[in-house]
Order: C-alpha cells, then structure tokens, then sequence
C-alpha cells in the first residue's frame, strides 16, 4: 500500500501538472469508487478549477475552487495516471480541456474516492488521523505521548496506528524499526529515552529519504508518470527476509506481527 512518501510524491507530482487547472469533464466508469452520489460527484467536480492538491496521512486532498475538495485514498493499488490509456482497471477519468486526461485506476478496488466541504477537512481528517510525522509541530515530546498511550503494544504496531501518527505504513515502519536498532515486536513501555529519540530520528529520516527517492515500488506502485519509485534499492529490511543485513551480513528474519510480515535484524537490532 502507498504510504506517506509515495503519496506525497503524488501529490508533488500532481500539483506540478494540474493546480489551476479546470476540469472539463469526469467519466466514472466504475460507481464504488466513488463513496458519494454519482450525480452529487459530477455536480461539484465538472467545471472547477484544481486550487491545489495537498496530503494528510495517506490521502491525497484536491482543493477545488468552489469549496469543494476531492478526498482520494489510494488503499492497496489505487493509482492517478497522467495522460494515460484507460484500460479495464480504469476506475474514474478526468479531462482537463481536449488534450489533457488524468486516471484513476485500481486494480483491486479498494481505493476511493470522497467529496468533502474544504472548510470542514481540517476537523474531519484531524479526526481520524494522529500528527504528520515531518511537521515541524510533531516533537520527540508528542512522539513519546503517542508511544505512552499504548505501553502494552508493540513498537512495529504503534507506528501502523493511523489515530497516533499518520502516514506510516508496513514499509517504513519496518525501516524505521531497523535504522533505530529497536526489535519491532518490543512494547512501548521498554523504551528507554534514549530509544524514543533514536527511534523519533528514524522515522523522520527514513521517510525524508523515501520521498526524496521518489517512493518505494515493492509492490505495484508507480507515480503519477507510471515510473517506479527508485527507494526500493534502498530498503534494509523490508521484503529482504533470509537476505543478508547490510549492516552485519547475518541473516534476517521474518516473523508476524499483527498478522502482517515483518523483517528484522537479530543482531543490529535490540
Ligand atoms: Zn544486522
């Protein structure tokens, strides 16, 4: 699933292309994607103009300027394709004058697409989800009360919880666990000062990083140009159980947490 920094590579990537620009016409081609009337959708949406195109967590927010923003979570595959072909995973087209068409494909269906008032986002989506992780506003302070309301749970699982911190997903909470040297399946509580800060850093770097390197491709994502994101060459344990660590060269692990797949190192990290 895309997370924070392939979902902010969208949204760069999407404001670069249509801010300003006033969509001419949507084609739903397929109905439950969109979680609003049909009708309701192409009434608030044909004719505006893309103010600009932000993210929270992992959702991409296009801002109209009729007070209107279109809510879009990508879930599982969801993917905004620029000046594509449709193809039979084509979920929603826009048209921006003749020329211009952007996609919305999802080869699962999971993905969505809202409408929303502008003026009540920021309540709805401080809502459902904790502080972005690179804001200057989220502190090492606020990273140890989110740890501190959940001191039984695992450290790999809090990093997942979207109401503590948005964005993180299974990639980089793995990532992070292993750039701090913190084993993902210790309880909150264990941490010790030292580690919270280790840990805080990790989070913050790892993610830095990925944005800068255009996201992670694992699985399918692509960018809004249908190119993969190049920080897959640069993942330390994620996808690489029974590889060797790059750090130490012993081999890694892999062990369940929450259900979901988790690699680790045994040596590098405590
Ligand atoms: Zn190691």
């Amino acid at each position: 699933m895309p997370e924070l920094p392939e979902v902010e590579t969208i949204k760069r990537q999407l404001n670069k292309e249509v801010a300003g620009k006033k969509i001419t016409g949507v084609e739903v081609l397929a109905e439950k994607t969109l979680r609003t009337p049909k009708a309701r959708f192409l009434k608030c949406t044909v004719g505006a103009k893309i103010k600009n195109v932000e993210r929270r967590a992992k959702l991409l927010i296009l801002n109209l300027n009729n007070g209107w923003s279109i809510l879009t979570h990508l879930k599982m595959t969801g993917q905004y394709v620029y000046d594509g072909e449709a193809n039979k995973h084509t979920r929603v087209i826009f048209s921006f004058g003749p020329k211009l068409k952007i996609m919305f494909n999802d080869l699962r269906r999971f993905g969505y697409l809202d409408l929303i008032k502008t003026d009540d986002l920021k309540k709805f989506l401080n809502k459902q989800y904790g502080p972005e992780p690179l804001e200057k506003s989220f502190t090492v302070m606020k990273f140890a009360e989110a740890l501190a309301k959940r001191p039984n749970m695992k450290i790999k699982q809090l990093l997942l919880e979207q109401k503590l911190i948005a964005g993180i997903g299974n990639i980089y909470a793995q990532e992070a666990c292993f750039m701090a040297g913190v084993l993902p399946t210790r309880q909150t509580k264990s941490l010790k000062p030292t580690e919270i800060k280790k840990l805080y850093d990790s989070v913050r770097k790892v993610m830095t990083e990925a944005i800068k390197y255009g996201g992670t491709s694992a699985e399918n994502y692509l960018n809004l140009y249908g190119k993969q994101g190049d920080f897959v060459k640069r993942l330390k344990v994620y996808g690489r159980g029974k590889e060797k660590c790059r750090r130490c060269a012993s081999i890694l692990k892999t062990i369940k947490i929450g259900g979901r797949g988790t690699v680790y190192c045994g040596e590098c990290q405590k």
